[in-house]
């Protein structure tokens, strides 16, 4: 028995989480300690100072690496802190394609931060390989993509977008939040680099900001190593306990969230109010066959648009009792929000703006009975 031979589920629950030496603590102890005790000047036993490296935080590191397959992991303060760490290493004439519907923080980052230090940007549908071939150059240093996508949860070919980047020597970043570990590996897929909004599925209970990068090649993490300690983005130790409390449960809460979704999509899909659900488990979703290759399931998040447009997306997201109308995803609780006025303002004048009438819900783990009854008053 090998940790390289352990199914997902028993990894998230022992890998970089053997019982404690000094103690035969079960759990990974919370390591407040900021400094580290050296036995001679620049000797130690690992550990010197907290934002280099912190015990607690190590676990979390070689635990999420450990879900992705990867080599090396990096935790960081907050999703954006570990894309922070990633889009930094571009330098001035360097050029980035990311996706035309990618999280909107990402699109902030790259255009409003970088974009005016002399980083190039393109931002196009990376489902049609005609576009992405169009906006790659030879200065293309990293493409960005999501799949699912947030919030039209499209989904694009990881294998095809990294062999088209790879072509011109650029490195693939897939953000995989809406996935998670459980259901899609970027790296095995042919990416070179995971990064996660650990907030959302990974932390799982709406308690936690974290982020992290997961990669494979060790120069690429040596300079994530470099930057994560020069930067100092690191996340607290009782943060990183939470993230790895969190993740111990990742397969079974995907389950259910997958299940709910699927049974929150099939209901909505032949509801008379609703004009179009977007969720890629349903067969005639543009990328079911897609997502069915490179996703074990589909995954907790569900869009739609409603026959009645933005009025009755107002009306609907104030109405529902046990779906709760609030910004982000992937914890336990059901939430409805309407992205083009609250997840997405921050893109309303962009080429990535969305639908006024788009409805999106992180599905969570109540039962569904609750769920479908909650969403048919809100729709009557
Ligand atoms: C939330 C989110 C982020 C940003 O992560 P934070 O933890 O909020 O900084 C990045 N990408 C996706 C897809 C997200 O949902």
């Amino acid at each position: 028995m090998s940790e390289s031979t352990w199914g997902f589920e028993t990894r998230a629950i022992h890998v970089g989480q053997e019982p404690d030496e000094a103690t035969g603590a079960i759990t990974v102890p919370i390591h407040l300690a900021t400094t580290f005790v050296q036995p001679a000047p620049g000797q130690h036993r690992g550990y010197e100072y907290s934002r280099t490296s912190n015990p607690t935080r190590a676990a979390l590191e070689r635990a999420v690496a450990g879900l992705e397959g990867a080599a090396h992991g990096f935790a960081f303060a907050s999703g954006m802190a570990a894309e922070d760490a990633l889009v930094g290493l571009l330098h001035p004439g360097d050029h980035v394609v990311l996706g035309s519907d990618a999280y909107g923080g990402t699109f902030r980052l790259i255009a409003g931060i970088y974009g005016e230090r002399g980083i190039e940007w393109s931002a196009v549908d990376l489902t049609d390989a005609g576009a992405l071939a169009g906006a790659l150059r030879p200065e293309t240093r990293q493409v960005w993509m999501e799949t699912p996508t947030n919030p039209m949860l499209a989904v694009a070919d990881v294998g095809a977008v990294a062999d088209a980047a790879h072509a011109v020597g650029a490195t693939v970043v897939v953000d995989n939040t809406f996935a998670t570990p459980y259901l899609q590996n970027p790296l095995a897929l042919g990416a070179d680099v995971a990064v996660h909004s650990s907030t959302k599925y990974l932390g799982g209970h709406s308690d936690v900001l974290g982020g992290f990068v997961a990669v494979n090649e060790d120069e690429l993490a040596e300079r994530l190593a470099f930057v994560q300690n020069a930067a100092g983005a690191v996340p607290s130790p009782f943060d990183c306990y939470l993230l790895l409390r969190g993740i111990k449960t990742l397969g079974v809460r995907m389950d259910r969230h997958c299940n709910n979704a699927r049974a929150v999509a099939e209901f909505l899909d032949g509801h008379p109010a609703v004009d179009r659900v977007l969720y890629p488990g349903l067969p005639d979703h543009p990328g079911h066959g897609v997502a069915a290759r490179q996703m074990r399931d589909f995954g907790g998040m569900v869009s739609f648009i409603l026959r009645g447009g933005e009025a009755a997306a107002v009306a609907a997201v104030c109405s529902t009792k046990v779906f709760l109308l609030a910004e982000s995803l992937g914890a336990v609780e059901s939430l409805i929000e309407q992205p083009a006025t609250m997840t997405h303002l921050s893109v309303a004048d962009s080429p990535l703006a969305v639908d006024p009438g788009l409805i999106r819900l992180s599905v969570g783990i109540e039962t569904i009975d609750d769920l479908l009854a909650d969403l048919d008053q809100a729709l009557s």
